[in-house]
């Protein structure tokens, strides 16, 4: 309306013959102050995600593969729910919730859903926001989130209000350990003062709600009680997560019957629910870039691909190279196979990131403990690219130059596990003779187990090879079907 008036009273005094030009620099200057004052957080609605306040839709059953973080949160916030009792009762408020956990696996969408579950207002803001060179513009900051806090939910006629501030461990790191620690102190000095602050008979109840994946950089007055009263571990989502979080994203697209769901959860150890989401996404993308009207199971194959190892690349190798990349390739996948039977997922020679080829196995179930035997069998795929290279070309390449580096990560996992014939060790003091020699005896006992197994194997070897030059991809089946053993197999 204002900017209505304003431009209607520039034409009139324009009209009536008066100079206008100064008004509309003056109008310009101030537009531009204005944005770039936004831009940089020092006005209040910055502070709230773009979206101060607006009611959002997200509910708990929008958050898959995350009961027990569900229950633990829907627990904490019955503080807020039956407040009278609590008011009754004498007990004091629960002013921060503090959600732990690896990157994209909802706190995010917990907080939200949070604040529809308490019929709060919602105030987001990232711990990087308060971080400036500037000596107290970050408590200024702080103090101007929980005022817009307290102000949108009166604005909306609301008695709650949540703010969810995510990397929590930006803002709330131990202090004195920054070189302008004085600004840090000073913001997370604020933010206690704050927290302090809050009421229970406060007319606009204020919860805090803050997330990390760094609990142990958090300033231990931060979870102190009083503060930070609960943690709610927020994890990667187990198979059983994974396929409710692929239900959840798959809601709204149309699927073919082909697509088993089952097995894509068992294919995606180790995703989280921002990469599931990604990747149903993806492969919606690749059902109409070929123009069809349903997802079929191998876009889903091929989004797997896409988030684990990056976009496909249009860069062509040599066919020398392409052949040494086959033979890579299938070396993993023999052993991989021999050592658990129905593991290989596929192999493929298109280049997708930073790899020019792969092999994609299929997790039996998730794995959380291993064994010596496990880790063993584990250094053997690695090492397998390689070998075959030595065996069918005669050497090898910088190729496997990341497998090297994982096979020793690897055997230094069994040793420090106290699992090598050093028996139980002190990783710290270890010396590093001693390791470098366990490492050495551990991964040469596996390539030579290796080259045994490719050895007699090597005219199926390179049949396999040949047919990947012609098709590129093969698929477990087709690799299983070669190798003799007809396993049923997602
Ligand atoms: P970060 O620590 O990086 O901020 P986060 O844990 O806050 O991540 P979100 O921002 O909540 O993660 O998740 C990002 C997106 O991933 C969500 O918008 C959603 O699409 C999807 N997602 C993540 N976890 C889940 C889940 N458990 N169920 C359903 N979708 C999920």
């Amino acid at each position: 309306m204002g900017i209505g008036f304003g431009l209607a009273a520039v034409i009139f005094l324009g009209i009536a013959g008066y100079d206008v030009f100064p008004l509309i620099f003056l109008a310009a200057a101030g537009a531009v102050l204005y944005f770039i004052a936004r831009s940089r957080g020092l006005l209040a609605r910055s502070f709230a995600g773009g979206n101060p306040g607006i009611r959002h839709e997200v509910t708990f059953n929008d958050i898959g593969g995350q009961a027990t973080a569900i229950n633990e949160l829907k627990e904490a916030l019955e503080f807020i729910r039956n407040h009278s009792d609590i008011q009754k009762l004498g007990i004091r408020p629960l002013k921060g919730i503090l959600l732990t956990g690896p990157p994209g696996t909802g706190k995010t969408l917990l907080a939200k859903a949070a604040a529809g579950y308490t019929d709060a207002a919602f105030v987001a803001a990232s711990g990087s926001e308060f971080i400036e060179m500037y000596a107290g513009v970050g408590a200024q900051r702080v103090r101007k989130l929980f005022q817009t806090a307290r102000e949108t939910s009166q604005r909306m006629g609301k008695n709650n209000s949540i703010i969810f501030i995510d990397e929590i461990e930006i803002l709330g790191g131990k202090r004195g350990q920054t070189t302008s620690h004085l600004e840090y102190d000073q913001t997370l000095n604020e933010l206690l003062v704050q927290m302090d602050g809050l009421k229970v008979d406060d007319r606009v109840r204020v919860l805090l709600i803050a997330a990390t994946n760094r609990v142990d950089m958090l300033d231990p007055a931060l979870l102190r009680p009083g503060r930070f009263d609960r943690q709610v571990k927020v994890e990667l989502p187990d198979r059983e997560g994974r396929l409710e979080i692929l239900k959840i994203h798959t809601r709204n697209k149309p699927l073919a019957d082909d697509v088993n769901l089952e097995a894509i959860a068992r294919e995606t150890f180790g995703f989280s629910g921002a990469h599931l989401e990604s990747m149903a996404n993806e492969a919606a993308i690749m059902a109409m870039r070929e123009k069809l009207h349903q997802i079929h199971h191998r876009h889903f194959h091929e989004a797997i691909d896409k988030v684990m190892m990056g976009e496909r690349l249009d860069r062509r190798p040599s066919p020398a190279e392409l052949r040494r990349v086959a033979i890579h390739e299938t070396g993993h996948a023999f052993v991989s196979e021999y050592l658990r039977r129905g593991s290989v997922s596929a192999l493929t020679i298109t280049p997708r990131g930073q790899a020019l080829g792969y092999m994609r196995q299929t997790p039996e179930d998730d794995t959380y403990l291993y064994t010596r035997d496990y880790l063993e069998n584990q250094i053997a795929v690695m090492l397998a690219g390689a070998v075959a290279e030595e065996m069918m070309l005669g050497g090898r390449s910088t190729g496997a130059g990341n497998d090297y580096l994982q096979a020793t990560k690897t055997a230094d996992q069994i040793i420090n596990s106290g699992m090598s014939e050093l028996g139980i060790i002190d990783p710290e003091t270890l010396p590093r003779s001693f390791r470098y020699r366990t490492q050495k005896k551990i991964l040469q006992a596996q390539e030579e187990r290796v080259r045994d197994y490719l050895e007699i194997k090597k005219k199926e070897l390179t049949r396999v090879v040949d047919l990947l030059l012609e098709q590129e991809k093969i698929s477990g089946q087709q690799l299983r079907k070669i190798l003799g053993q007809q396993i049923q197999c997602a």
